[in-house]
């Protein structure tokens, strides 16, 4: 077989972590996530989806960036806070203080979900505008997080902790 119908072949499997179609597997799928990084770090507007993609992404590759505890309850308890207190650029101070502060989870990480998701990244590579990049990242975020359903009662409570921690410390 040739270089090129193997390169072809590739190219046509899917993301063995979200499922993402064709896009040549996980390092196609981590190259698709490179063009929106890419595009969210060249525009301030687009940058403003970036934390949402950081964390829509790392949902639906939790064997790649979800590995320590101190990361899955970081991705985790930020997404809940995007999704039920308001989204930010930056991580919300409180949550900063929490994942930064010197813990032992007290949880492992959470066995993560077998379906991510029928939105991907490869439904937010090429938007037409920034308005457009941010209402594509919502929808995969929403996505992303509805996988995790089992895992909100979880993410809720450390948003809650991490809350806490910051009134007590005010
Ligand atoms: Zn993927």
């Amino acid at each position: 077989m040739s270089r090129i119908a193997v390169r072809e072949m590739d190219a046509a499997v899917d993301c063995p972590a979200c499922g993402a179609p064709g896009v040549g597997g996980l390092d196609g799928c981590r190259a698709m996530l490179g063009r929106v990084g890419e595009r969210e770090f060249s525009d301030p507007e687009y940058f403003r989806a970036h934390r949402l993609t950081v964390d829509a992404y790392s949902l639906q590759h939790p064997e790649q960036f979800m590995e320590s505890s101190k990361s899955a309850a970081a991705h985790l308890a930020g997404m809940c806070w995007s999704m039920e207190r308001g989204r930010s650029i930056h991580l919300p101070a409180p949550l900063k203080c929490w994942v930064d502060g010197p813990r032992k989870y007290a949880c492992v990480t959470p066995p993560p979900p077998r379906a991510r998701g029928t939105i991907t990244v490869v439904d937010v590579v090429g938007a037409e505008d920034a308005a457009e990049h941010e209402r594509r990242v919502e929808a995969w975020a929403q996505s992303a997080w509805a996988a995790w359903s089992d895992h909100w009662a979880q993410a809720r409570a450390w948003v809650k902790e991490a809350l806490e921690e910051s009134r007590a410390n005010t």
